[in-house]
């Protein structure tokens, strides 16, 4: 049993490629078949063009944040000896976006633009959770 207080994922069938990768330190993320969008959240249909077929591909992890904010209050018990923690939108290379932590970074580092890269912090024995981290490169 996992002392860990914070919320985990639900790993099932639709979703555990990411996870696996996660625990492999690889982004990885639905591709369409049928006209090669990117899908993340991910879902059982394309919301460009409805098809079913999908794939999974392995991104950069690089990207930009595209908005965050700082969260004061504690709305899960797991946070609260973090707080205040950031909530970073980060857009990825590949054009899709991601909710997570950046990690290492000052609050007043954080801004909108700021190169990211993806590092991996496994929670658990089973989660490793995608989080980003200052791209210097
Ligand atoms: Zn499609």
């Amino acid at each position: 049993m996992s002392d860990y207080l914070k919320p985990l994922p639900k790993i099932d069938e639709l979703n555990q490629a990411h996870w696996r990768g996660a625990q492999q330190g690889r982004l990885m993320v639905q591709q369409c078949i049928q006209c090669n969008s990117y899908r993340y959240p991910f879902k059982k249909m394309c919301t460009d063009c409805h098809s079913t077929e999908v794939d999974w591909k392995q991104v950069s992890g690089k990207g930009s944040i595209w908005s965050w904010c700082v969260f004061h209050r504690p709305y899960f018990k797991g946070f609260e000896a973090e707080r205040p923690y950031n909530v970073v939108l980060v857009e990825l290379d590949e054009g899709i976006r991601i909710y997570s932590n950046l990690v290492g970074v000052k609050k007043s580092e954080i801004h909108i633009g700021m190169r990211v890269k993806a590092c991996f912090d496994a929670v658990t024995s089973a989660v490793t959770l995608v989080k980003f981290e200052k791209d210097s490169t």
